[in-house]
């Protein structure tokens, strides 16, 4: 399959390379240069990121989980406002879009204004996830991708697809070249949380799992080449 729009979703970690906190430009840059030649060949392009390189709404119990989340939702948008300048200097046009007002900082998400940015080649970075905590940013993709009408969504991981236990700790571990996404939920595999799977399952929103480290993973996965897990819908 050629993807005509695609949603690709990067952990906050991802973004923090070796560093595990904060950004690691490197990383980024080639996120860009692998992003924009997808963008080039036509391609729409939405991007999700995480924000666990610097807060869970789960890192804390000492406070309100709803206010914990809420500083979960804005580290995505700083997340988002360094990966979409990064882009710019890549040479890419992007646009961020909150389900929430971060006044001149981003955009309020609607579907219309999204569409429109797509028509202009921009990629599109659904930033603040849904807006709502007790939420991740997994749901988030799959809610943004569903109400996209994107082909499917790309998860961009430390690990290079699913596998039938943890190969870290059980060196027998089975990769997935496909599986559908009921049977990720019935074994619990965890490729995206429950409520994200279960809304890709009933709204028949497929995935591909690869690594982001893997050479030219991204831009592969754009194009169709899955060295990784296809998750059926
Ligand atoms: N979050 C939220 N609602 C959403 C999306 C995200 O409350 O719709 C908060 C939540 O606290 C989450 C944090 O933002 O822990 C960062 O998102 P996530 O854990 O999904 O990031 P990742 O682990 O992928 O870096």
């Amino acid at each position: 399959m050629n993807p005509r729009r695609v949603l690709l979703k990067l952990s906050g970690e991802a973004l923090a390379g070796p560093n595990k906190t904060g950004f690691d430009e490197a990383t980024v840059k080639e996120v860009a240069r692998q992003v924009k030649i997808s963008v080039d060949a036509g391609v729409e392009v939405g991007i999700v990121i995480g924000g666990g390189n610097f807060w869970r709404g789960r890192t804390s119990n000492a406070i309100d989980r709803t206010k914990a989340d809420q500083i979960g939702m804005l580290a995505t948008v700083m997340n988002c406002i360094y990966v979409s300048e990064i882009f710019r200097c890549a040479g890419m046009m992007t646009q961020i879009l909150t389900p929430f007002e971060c006044g001149s900082m981003t955009k309020l998400f609607s579907k219309d204004r999204a569409n429109k940015y797509f028509e202009k080649g921009m990629v599109v970075f659904f930033a603040g996830g849904t807006g709502h905590p007790y939420f991740s940013t997994d749901t988030g993709i799959a809610l943004r991708a569903i109400e996209m009408e994107a082909d499917c969504i790309l998860l961009a991981k430390a690990i290079d697809g699913v596998y039938d236990s943890d190969p870290k700790i059980n060196p027998e571990a089975k990769k997935y070249d496909e599986i559908s996404i009921q049977e990720v939920i019935d074994k619990q595999l965890g490729v995206i949380d429950l409520t994200a799977s279960i809304m890709c399952m009933e709204n028949r929103m497929p995935l591909a799992v690869f690594s982001l480290n893997e050479k030219d993973s991204i831009a592969n996965a754009m194009q169709g080449k899955i060295n990784g897990t296809i998750v059926t819908a």
